[in-house]
């Protein structure tokens, strides 16, 4: 099975959901830029206070920030047998410099996965969002709730509404994908690794279609 992977698709798309199982079932650790970037505010990191404005709009943190981070995040060790990069890169230049990253590795990318879900779809989702702010076990207020609401089912966390989940922002997040990050997936289509799978459906059907594409 492929295991250097990018999950790729708009805000709401379900990468964390499908990065998370696929990381129980196989063991290959989920680098997601935004988590990484919530943990440092939660900590109040310097990196934390330098992104906090660009998130709460809706915007992308610039990308010398997110490059040096991911960086670390590749020295950290557990990511020798794969990894899986969720909301990375999202700029051309975020992906001109994980090839060079990778490159001094000796490593590379064996596939992109593409979600794709209609933008209605998306704002449904997203709107409906809600995350343990312990684990990041992901939650929706119909199509998964916790068992006790406002309780995480695996920890018992807070399970809360991210500040970035709101319509409105949800349309700026859309506008900077379109613009920005949509570009990258023609970059990794000329190798040929890109491979589009529906988004759309029950969370299983989804992880199923994406376990094909891997094999
Ligand atoms: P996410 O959890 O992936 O939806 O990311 C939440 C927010 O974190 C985004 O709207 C951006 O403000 C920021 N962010 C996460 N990953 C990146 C990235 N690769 N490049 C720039 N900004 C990012």
């Amino acid at each position: 099975m492929s295991r250097n992977l990018i999950f790729f698709g708009p805000p709401g798309a379900g990468k964390g959901t499908q990065a998370k199982r696929l990381m129980e079932d196989h063991s290959i650790p989920q680098i997601s830029t935004g988590d990484i970037l919530r943990a440092n505010r939660s900590q109040g990191t310097e990196l934390g206070r330098k992104a906090q404005g660009f998130m709460d709009n809706g915007k992308l943190v610039p990308d010398n920030l997110i490059i040096d981070m991911v960086d670390d995040r590749f020295g950290q060790g557990d990511c020798d047998n794969g990894w899986i990069l969720d909301g990375f890169p999202r700029t051309v230049p975020q992906a001109v410099a994980l090839d060079g990253l990778l490159n001094r590795r000796d490593a590379g990318v064996d596939r992109v996965v593409l979600l794709k879900v209609p933008d209605d779809d998306i704002v449904d989702r997203i709107t409906g969002r809600r995350v343990c702010r312990t684990c990041g076990a992901p939650y929706h207020v119909t199509f998964k709730p916790p068992a006790v609401d406002g309780v995480c089912d695996a920890d018992g966390g807070e399970v809360y509404q991210r500040a970035d989940d709101t319509e409105e922002k949800v349309r700026v997040r859309l506008d900077e994908y379109a613009h920005n990050t949509a570009p990258v997936a023609a970059y990794f289509g000329q190798r040929g690794i890109v491979r589009e799978i529906d988004g759309t459906g029950e969370i299983d059907e989804v992880y199923g279609r994406l376990v094909a594409v891997l094999e």
